[in-house]
């Protein structure tokens, strides 16, 4: 395959609507009272007031409705599993078939970015300020909430560019670069300072962010894919999902990256997104092998389809034994074994365990390794944060950690059974420690002055 057929492979699959299309399916909404899509909303968009403003023409209102309910609603648009959310609520779906909420929502936002309408005003000026480690989509929208406030915000950005995920992690034909980095600059347009390349912990202190600022939120994320814990993972042709997807996003496209015979290992939405990455640069034959069944799968069913669509083979009750190299130390196969489905264990799922003498080998020249995301302890511990493997705690109405000019928001309080990592719930939880720090502050200053 050409460099330009694979280049073009990573442009977005979605078509955009047409004006016309946009308009007779905004005319389709009933406009409910007390729309069920919002509430189905995390960030509380008021769907039917965006869609009759495409309606009557106003779209500039439009994406300004959807954009101040959630900062980052032009990538939202694109990623939202909207079938479990807004459409999945819309009442057409007991009649007809549900409104195309996202694809009305990617209209609006995409006129404002083809148009460079910037939105929003800072607020007035404070006098305090707020540091935010990690510029992803929790972060963003912390930002443009706290500068709207009038708040001084500096994000520190261990990356090269903002964004996170929306930048680096979400394959380009589901979200381009641009879209994300549209983003970035419409929160920068509030004088948010964003500094990229600053690692906190290594090239600023978390001393020195917790004496200059009023307050600190921590929407770090989560971290690389963990080791299998097998032999043969330091093997050329072994990659993790995040950094594979991350080369796709910003190096070149080319058909070396990988082989022709791939094995990705887990079956959430980073196994898949590193699947049909694969496919898209020219493997042959692409397979997924998860250790339990299409029952316990993570990914959500959208993008399940759209991997059987590209030929994504699925291996259930599957797991990796060992990775096993060729005399150049390259990949040349996975040794695996067949398992069965256990008694439930303490999370409620049914444990996999190996069947003895069930192992065989498949033939690939690349392993995947999709086995979910860790975390950022050794940072937290250096903020001192209360956290359960990584997972930071906090008091949910508040959003504050252990330390209360501490707050956290997005990936970095998901996982043990708390919430589910999205884009959208990132983003308005990163609204809520927005409008947390500044009650906090402002009690703050309340009981200094009664003091
Ligand atoms: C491959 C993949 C596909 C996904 N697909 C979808 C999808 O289709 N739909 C959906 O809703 N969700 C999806 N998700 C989940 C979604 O991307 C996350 O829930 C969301 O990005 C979380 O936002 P966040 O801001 O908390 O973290 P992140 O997006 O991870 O951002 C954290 C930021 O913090 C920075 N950072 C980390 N450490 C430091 C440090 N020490 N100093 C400074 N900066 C630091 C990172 O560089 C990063 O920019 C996907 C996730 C992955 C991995
Ligand atoms: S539930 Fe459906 S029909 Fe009703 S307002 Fe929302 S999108 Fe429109």
């Amino acid at each position: 395959m050409s460099f330009e057929d694979l280049s073009l492979n990573f442009q977005e699959i979605n078509p955009e609507l047409t004006k016309q299309e946009a308009v007779e399916e905004a005319n389709r909404c009933l406009y409910c009272y007390d729309a069920p899509c919002i509430k189905a909303c995390p960030t509380g968009i008021d769907i039917p007031t965006f869609i009759k403003k495409i309606a009557s023409g106003n779209l500039k209102g439009s994406a300004k409705t959807i954009l101040s309910a959630n900062p980052i609603g032009a990538s939202c648009a694109r990623v939202c599993p909207t079938e479990e959310l807004c459409e999945g609520a819309c009442v057409l779906n007991h009649s007809t078939k549900p409104i195309m909420i996202g694809n009305l929502q990617r209209y609006a936002t995409d006129w404002a970015i083809k148009n460079e309408k910037v939105l929003f005003e800072p607020g007035k000026k404070n006098g305090k300020s707020v540091a935010i480690v990690g510029g992803g989509p929790a972060g963003l929208s912390a930002a443009r909430e706290l500068a709207l406030l009038g708040y001084d915000v500096t994000i520190f950005e261990a990356e090269e560019k903002a964004g996170g995920l929306n930048t680096y992690g979400i394959v380009s034909f589901r979200l381009p670069l641009s879209i994300s980095y549209w983003e970035v600059k419409q929160i920068e347009s509030l004088n948010v300072e964003i500094r990229t390349n600053t690692k906190v912990g290594e090239d600023i202190t978390v001393e020195e962010i917790l004496k200059n600022y009023n307050a600190i939120i921590l929407a770090v994320g989560m971290s690389q894919v963990p080791a299998l814990g097998i032999s043969g993972e330091d093997l050329a042709g072994v990659f993790d999902a995040i950094e594979f997807v991350k080369e796709t996003k910003t190096k070149p496209i080319s058909n070396q990256l990988i082989g022709k015979k791939v094995a990705v290992i887990g079956a959430g939405n980073t196994a898949i997104d590193a699947a049909t990455s694969s496919v898209r640069l020219g493997a042959e034959n692409v397979k997924i092998l998860y250790r339990r069944t299409i029952e316990e799968m993570t990914a959500y069913e959208f993008e399940y389809e759209f991997a059987k669509q590209d030929g994504v083979e699925f291996r259930w009750l599957t797991a990796p034994l060992r990775i096993i190299g060729d005399e150049h130390g390259r990949v040349k196969g996975i040794e695996c074994i067949k398992m069965e489905l256990a008694e439930p264990g303490e999370d409620g799922r049914r444990r996999p365990v190996p069947i003895e003498g069930s192992e065989f080998t498949l033939e690939v020249d690349t392993v995947i390794k999709a086995n979910g995301q860790s975390r950022y302890i050794e940072l937290i511990e250096q903020f001192n944060l209360e956290h359960d493997g990584g997972v930071v705690f906090i008091n949910p109405a508040t959003y504050q950690t252990s330390n209360k000019r501490v707050f956290a928001c997005g990936d970095v309080i998901f996982g043990k059974g708390q919430g589910e990592a999205m884009v959208v719930s990132a983003a308005q939880h990163g609204k809520e420690s927005a409008y947390a720090i500044h009650q906090f502050l402002n009690q703050s200053l309340v009981k200094t002055a009664l003091d």
